[in-house]
């Protein structure tokens, strides 16, 4: 494939890639017979973005599932033509954001009314209700099934289908197998140029990592991958597209593990050459993480996920022992208003940190953390560089970066070399071809960085998104 009239590093050049290899960069190269030619106009060509923090089975259930409540769904109509139209996934209907304005008060009454046929799930806005037909009680044995104060009964006892914080329940008798279409996320996550991800999933194992391998030969998810998980997960490279990375560790402040059991278990990790993850987000939680950590021993390459609310001593700590941070700067556009009301004075200042972990060296990646967050890494861009809050409020301005760095923080091997302005440093000849082009130089895109000017993905030399007929 030959890119021509390409901006590289600020320069016009072409570009050339073979066997999944970047094999020439000129000003102007000669197109051979048979070589597929694409015109960039001028527009930059930086490196595929990683996104390093992402969920790819939540996502792709949220893609699976059907928008019950406003904005999408506003009125019962529209909500009875839906849930009308749905097709089940793996047996079921999943749908979601459920809100009493669209068609009051839900029960199996009502919804078989609308959906007599398949298995229906609706969770409400909250995500403390969920909604069930009568397929969907007959499926899980409901009538029958336990008494538990979750279950809502009618005074014959009758599931009512309604279910209350019964989610880890539901879970468990759903299929397991019940395995969403990889297909549209990785279309979606190709639109935005991404070529390489991270899944951070503490439960992936063995069965995912099939399922996963599985979905990049059918050409579902056409990104490479780096599958987070637990122990259980053989280490090593199964294919150059698919890697076993970090032992994920979740550490939730009201039920911390026992200290001495998490330094074995990254001890365990470590044993096996097998880096770890540790999800941080609390004061707490961080400085737990790095007692772990510090009294184990790190590894290059042990990281911390989100780091949410970092202290000067934890940073301090943190750049002592060389540990990664994976942060999620388009959390402060799109939670940022709820921070300002309600984090602590004492935390704010320590917030979603950015130009303070670059000064201080420590490497920094960034990850969507999507479905949690939105999938778009542009927007989480365009959060770094401008700290805004969605009611245009300013979250630590002086965490700000600039474009380009706000670009190496998806790039595959952010450093602090980022903060030089290095947008497209991994465009060497000799590399592998993953690209992305915009389609607009690079001082035009810097200005919004939207996710819209991607106009061609490449991976490993093949063309897997391309915007337009
Ligand atoms: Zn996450």
């Amino acid at each position: 494939m030959l890119i021509r009239n390409a901006e590289i590093l600020g320069r016009p050049a072409d570009l050339r890639c073979r066997a999944g290899r970047i094999t020439e960069i000129a000003p102007a190269i000669q197109a051979e017979p048979g070589e597929t030619e694409i015109d960039a106009r001028g527009g930059a060509l930086v490196p595929g973005l990683h996104d390093h923090h992402v969920h790819l089975l939540a996502l792709a259930a949220g893609f699976a599932s059907i928008p019950c409540g406003p904005p999408e769904v506003e009125s019962h109509a529209t909500f009875a033509r839906v849930l009308a139209d749905a097709r089940p996934v793996s047996g079921w209907i999943r749908g979601t954001g459920y809100f009493e304005s669209v068609a009051g008060p839900l029960d199996r009454k009502g919804l078989d009314a609308l959906q007599p046929r398949h298995p229906l799930r609706i969770q409400h806005r909250s995500g403390s209700m969920w909604f069930l037909n009568s397929a969907a009680i007959r499926r899980l044995d409901l009538d029958a099934g336990p008494r538990l104060p979750g279950i809502e009964r009618d005074r014959r006892g009758r599931a009512t289908g309604r279910l209350f914080r019964m989610d880890d329940w539901l879970r468990k008798r759903l299929p397991i197998h019940a395995t969403p279409d990889l297909r549209p996320v990785g279309r979606r996550l190709a639109s935005f140029g991404v070529t390489r991800l991270t899944d951070a999933t503490p439960s992936n194992g063995a069965t995912e990592l099939d399922l996963f391998r599985r979905a990049q030969a059918e050409g579902a998810l056409p990104q490479r991958l780096r599958l987070m998980g637990d122990l259980s997960l053989p280490i090593g490279a199964p294919s150059a597209f698919l890697e076993v990375a970090e032992y994920k560790i979740l550490l939730d402040e009201p039920s911390l593990p026992d200290l001495e059991e998490l330094t074995r278990r990254i001890a365990v990790a470590h044993e096996h050459e097998r880096t770890v993850a540790l999800h941080a987000v609390t004061r707490t939680e961080i400085h737990f993480a790095l007692a772990a950590l510090e009294a184990a021993g790190p590894l290059p390459g042990d990281r911390l996920e989100h780091a949410s609310v970092a202290p000067i001593e934890a940073r301090n700590t943190i750049q002592r022992l060389g540990i990664r941070i994976v942060t999620q700067p388009h959390f402060i556009s799109e939670r940022g208003d709820a921070y300002l009301a309600s984090v602590s004075s004492r935390d704010l200042p320590h917030l979603y940190l950015l130009r303070s972990w670059l000064e201080a060296g420590v490497r920094v990646h960034a990850g969507t953390d999507a479905p949690f967050g939105g999938a778009d890494p542009w927007l989480a861009m365009r959060a770094a560089t401008k700290r805004r809050t969605r009611s245009g409020g300013i979250l630590g301005i002086g965490e700000r970066v600039e474009a380009e760095a706000a670009l190496a923080l998806f790039s595959e091997a952010p450093s602090s070399a980022a903060m030089e302005g290095t947008a497209a440093g991994a465009l060497r000849v000799g590399r592998i071809a993953d690209l992305c082009l915009l389609d607009a130089p690079w001082k035009d895109v810097r200005e919004d960085l939207a996710g819209d000017h991607v106009a061609l993905t490449v991976c490993d030399g093949e063309i897997i998104w391309r915007r337009g007929p």
